[in-house]
């Protein structure tokens, strides 16, 4: 900012990128510099420039965004998107600018926005939520605002850090005077706090055809796989299925072969190989079928006819994008038979829209999707976890919500931490024994790296479980 004084004492004007770097430091310290300087520096930068580039579009966001003029920003807003992808800092600062004026339609908007583009919103916006949550009269109205952010949390399938856990825990504790406590959550899904079965992932009969019948019609018709294959081959591998099903198993053949990494493509054939056998030693009497494309022949035909021992193969031709050939061989199965893939299906679910089909085939996925990942032995499956893993509640006095401690985890492994919070105090059905409960959170600290990641993890993982 001295530098700044000095190019005005020497009566020169601050060029372009110093005068955008300056604007965004006294945004962030507006506390500081105050709202006017704010102000006054933007109108000075739109009088340099008649069109602002995406870069100074974002200076502009995320300086406006700290004073009450935020609603200026939302203009610069539809430039960037013009030119570029929004990231998740600028929405986040929108969202945590509404919330903070009272705009909370607009708040919303722009997280449920950002979040259907697969970014995740910083925790500036949670904390400025629970802090409007916080100023709201009544205790109803703090509980019903704060039932509309866990509400996001599940419905993105969003994991809360730590500051943003923790701002949830003394709303609940001073807010509403409940009790809580942060838990490592078992297998079982039981709640070592407060002895509460979590969430069973049971898809009724009714919910399970439905997704039978309509994941044709919206996912696969909506996708590549009518472009690029033809319909011969889609009518194929229909007869096919009715021939030689139902399976008990499927596997994504080719995302398997890719947990070989970069190797060379013998490794990827060993690699396909081995998780068939695991799947066949797990299971002697299941039925595998890996899906896979015609060129994966030429890998290594010993590994070839060796997986085609133990299960049925089915090949599509090269060009085809089997994603969707996997799950549709899966659900015609029935509701039993599980998929084998290290893809987490996004791109699958919101082609479903934003309805209860959606939530079905989440619960679907959880419920029935192995992932194979690497390991020192070679490759290692890991079982779906038998109940829900998002924020849940049994009545109007609990809350279960999982978040993210900081531990490092691959794309595909879900936080084991959660807060548990209820209206009654936790010490009458506590298990006094469990050692696996505290009163405070327990947190690794998170890098800067990590805010900046999106929703979307490798979908091929690169971290070796042992
Ligand atoms: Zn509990």
């Amino acid at each position: 900012m001295s530098y700044i004084q000095y190019l005005k004492n020497q009566g020169r004007d601050p060029n372009l990128a110093t005068l955008s770097l300056y604007l965004r430091l006294c945004g962030q310290r507006v506390v500081d510099c105050g709202e006017e300087r704010v102000l006054e520096l933007y109108h000075q930068l739109l009088r340099k420039v008649k069109v602002l580039d995406a870069n100074l579009s974002e200076s502009v966001i995320l300086a406006l965004t700290s004073t009450s003029q935020w609603k200026l920003a939302l203009k610069h807003l539809t430039n960037i998107r013009r030119m570029c992808n929004i990231n998740a800092k600028v929405y986040s600062a929108i969202v945590t600018a509404a919330f903070r004026n009272g705009d909370y339609n607009t708040g919303w908007h722009y997280l449920e926005t950002m979040c259907q583009e697969e970014k995740i919103p910083g925790d500036s916006a949670f904390l400025e939520w629970v802090t409007q949550c916080e100023k709201a009269e009544d205790v109803e109205e703090k509980q019903s605002m704060m039932e509309t952010l866990l509400d996001k949390l599940i419905h993105y399938e969003i994991f809360p850090k730590v500051p943003v856990i923790e701002s949830i825990a003394n709303l609940f504790s001073k807010g509403l005077g409940w009790s809580y406590l942060y838990v490592k959550i078992p297998k079982s899904g039981r709640c070592p706090a407060c002895n509460q079965q979590l969430h069973q992932l049971d898809i009724s009969e009714a919910e399970f055809k439905e997704l039978q019948s309509e994941y044709v019609p919206r996912v696969l018709h909506g996708s590549d796989i009518f472009r690029s294959s033809s319909p011969e081959e889609w009518h194929k591998f229909q007869e096919f299925l009715e021939e030689r099903g139902p399976f008990s198993v499927v596997v994504d053949g080719l995302n398997a072969s890719y947990l070989a990494g970069k190797k060379p493509l013998r490794q990827r054939s060993v690699m396909l190989k081995q998780v068939v056998e695991k799947l066949c030693s797990r299971a002697r009497n299941g039925r595998v079928l890996v899906i896979g494309r015609k060129h994966m022949r030429k890998w290594s035909e010993v590994d070839f006819n060796a997986v085609k021992k133990m299960a049925d193969i089915y090949t599509l031709d090269n060009l085809t994008k089997d994603d969707g050939f996997f799950i549709y061989a899966a659900l015609q199965s029935g509701q039993g038979t599980k998929i084998v893939s290290s893809d987490m299906l996004r791109d699958h679910l919101y082609r479903l829209g934003d309805g209860p089909l959606r939530e079905t085939f989440r619960r679907w996925q959880r419920q029935h999707q192995v992932l194979a990942v690497p390991s020192v032995a070679g490759v290692q499956l890991i079982e779906p976890a038998s109940f829900s893993t998002t924020a849940q509640n049994q009545g109007t006095t609990d809350w279960h919500i999982p978040y993210d401690d900081g531990s490092p985890r691959a794309s595909y492994q879900l936080p084991k931490t959660w807060l548990c919070t209820q209206a009654n105090p936790h010490s009458s059905s506590r298990d006094t024994h469990s050692v696996i409960w505290e009163s405070t959170v327990q947190s690794v600290p998170f890098t800067e790296a990590d805010n900046e990641k999106s929703l979307v993890g490798p979908s091929l993982p690169s971290i070796t479980v042992l």
